[in-house]
This record gives structure tokens, C-alpha cells and sequence, in this order.
């Protein structure tokens, strides 16, 4: 299985695909995870490191292919996931579907990348550019990370809009959203009833997730190195989110071709349901107006 993980910056990617991989690889799946986001932070809680790119030891050998070692890009990380960060092109120049193109390339001349039960891309998507869109090109499932506000569901309709787009000439499929660092739904209950898609799971604000990006650890590691019982207890609770995620994917749903709503369609949506919630005394405790509050302005 090749799943492509896609969101707006910072709505929480890196985090969710490094827990899913792990929560795969203690199914017994053989797991890749390839950050693609030029950032090349994705697979930081699984390393406990920043590991070299494959462009900079790419660059560093002159881009002569047969001098790299399938170990100068591979490291392993918790619970054996594997773990390649195809880095970033030089800031303000050169593209990003270039750079995993590359990726795949080297994996494929390495061997690697028909080795894995499931290959994971970790990509940005705030702004879906021909190159960003690149790992769609590989993939079998599409998963959006969202939270319940505006912006983020802006950018996964972008994203819906490239899925529909690839999946015309590649077996592309979405598989879902995770809504993430929310317990409200209601705004993205409201675009996936205009535009169907599963919701795979939702996860709360955790501050022991905020937490496991500094200490360098997925939940699962700290679950398995807290000596205390009823912490171990704590991080197994939220590490089930992730289990949850993995399962449905391990049963290969069929998911969906979703197809993107126009930009006003989706400005009206939200911005008459969060207006009208706000003025309805029933409907006002539903919203989430942290997350909702629109930074557009409404004629
Ligand atoms: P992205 O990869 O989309 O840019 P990250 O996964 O790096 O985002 O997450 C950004 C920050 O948000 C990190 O510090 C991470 O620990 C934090 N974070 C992500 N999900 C949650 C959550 N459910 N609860 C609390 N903090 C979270
Ligand atoms: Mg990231």
C-alpha cells in the first residue's frame, strides 16, 4: 500500500503519518516513511533525529547514483520503520516534485522501494502545485489531516481537487480526512456532506502530542518507556486513535474520487453556517470559534 498524507502546514501531518507507522509496523506491516516536505522534519519522532536528505547525500556524491548506499539514506526508527527524508530544492528555486521524483528514483535503483508492506508519503499541502502533487503519482490512497477551521479545510479541497484530478489516469483513491486537534466537527461535517468522504478518526489537542514532538518520540515510545502504570495507560489511550487509522487501512477500503467544491461554493458553505450558528442560541454551542472564525470577509 503507497498512502500519500497531505494537509496544510503545521494541521498536524508529520505527526499523524509517524504514529500511523508505527501503529502499521506493530500489525506486522514493513513500513517506509518518506518525508517530503522540505522542512525534512517528518520522521524527527521516529529517529530522534534530523537524518541527511537524499538530495544533500545525493549533492555530496555529485548525484552519481551507484555511490550511495542504501544506509547513507535509510534509518531505521522505532519499532523498525524505516524512514527517508527526501529534503527540500534550494529555497526559492527548483521544484518539489523534482525532489521526489528523485526520491523514488534512488529507492528504485537501491531496490527499496518494492521492499515495504506499505510505503508512507509525508507531503505539505497548502499549495498543490504540479511538484507537491508528485507523490500522488505513487500512491494508492490519499488521507487529508484537517482540523475544524476555514484554512485547513480550504487547502484539503485543494487537495480533493488534485486527487480528482490524478486519479483520471492513476488507480488514485481518498481515502479519508483525520480531523486533528479538535473534538468540534461540525464545520467538517458540514464539507463532508457536500463533498463525501469518510472521517477515518478524530483526535483531540493532546498535550502529551505537543510534548512528544519536543522530547523527539512518538506516543508510542513514550507509552513503552514510562515506568509509571497509569501513564502507560494514558499514552496507550491515545495511541488507539492511531490503531484505528491503521486498521481501517489494513482492511484496503475502497474509498473515494471525491470531487472538490468551487472556492465560493465553499466560502458560502462555511461562512452561512458559521454566521447562522453563531445567531441560533441552539446551534451557537456547536461551534468551534476558535477554529471557524473566517479571515475572508462576507458581502
Ligand atoms: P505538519 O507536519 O502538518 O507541519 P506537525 O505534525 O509537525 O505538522 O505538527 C505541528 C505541531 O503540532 C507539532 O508540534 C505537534 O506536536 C503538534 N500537534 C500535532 N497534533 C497534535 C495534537 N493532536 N495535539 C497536540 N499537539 C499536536
Ligand atoms: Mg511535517
Amino acid at each position: 500500500m503507497k498512502l500519500s498524507v497531505y494537509g496544510k502546514g503545521g494541521i498536524g501531518k508529520s505527526t499523524t503519518s509517524c504514529n500511523i507507522s508505527i501503529a502499521l509496523a506493530k500489525r506486522g506491516q514493513k513500513v517506509l516513511q518518506i518525508g517530503c516536505d522540505p522542512k525534512h522534519d517528518s520522521t524527527f519522532t521516529l529517529t530522534g533525529f534530523l537524518i541527511p536528505t537524499i538530495i544533500d547525500t545525493l549533492q555530496a556524491k555529485d548525484y552519481h547514483y551507484e555511490d550511495v548506499w542504501a544506509e547513507d539514506v535509510i534509518y531505521e526508527g522505532f519499532d523498525g520503520v524505516h524512514c527517508v527524508e527526501a529534503g527540500g530544492p534550494p529555497a526559492g528555486a527548483g521544484c518539489g516534485g523534482y525532489v521526489v521524483g528523485e526520491t523514488v528514483k534512488l529507492l528504485k535503483e537501491l531496490n527499496a522501494f518494492f521492499e515495504y508492506d506499505v510505503i508512507l508519503f509525508d507531503v505539505l499541502g497548502d499549495v498543490v502545485c504540479g511538484g507537491f502533487a508528485a507523490p500522488l503519482n505513487y500512491s494508492d490512497y490519499c488521507l487529508i489531516v484537517t482540523d475544524n477551521g476555514f484554512d485547513a479545510l480550504f487547502a484539503a479541497n485543494r487537495i480533493v481537487a488534485s486527487v480528482r484530478e490524478k486519479a483520471r489516469t492513476h488507480p488514485l483513491r481518498l481515502v479519508g480526512l483525520v480531523g486533528n486537534r479538535t473534538l468540534k466537527r461540525d464545520l467538517i461535517d458540514k464539507y463532508v456532506e457536500a463533498c463525501p468522504m469518510p472521517v477515518l478518526e478524530m483526535l483531540p489537542l493532546i498535550e502529551d502530542i505537543r510534548l512528544s514532538r519536543v522530547q523527539g518520540q512518538t506516543v508510542f515510545e513514550m507509552a513503552q518507556k514510562t515506568p509509571f502504570r497509569e501513564q502507560k495507560a494514558h499514552f496507550h489511550l491515545i495511541c488507539q486513535h492511531f490503531m484505528n487509522i491503521a486498521d481501517q487501512l489494513l482492511t484496503e477500503p475502497e474509498g473515494v474520487i471525491p470531487r472538490e467544491l468551487p472556492d465560493s461554493t465553499l466560502f458560502s458553505l462555511l461562512s452561512e453556517f458559521y454566521f447562522q450558528s453563531q445567531s441560533s442560541p441552539q446551534g451557537s454551542d456547536k461551534v468551534d470559534k476558535a477554529g471557524a472564525t473566517p479571515n475572508f470577509v462576507v458581502f
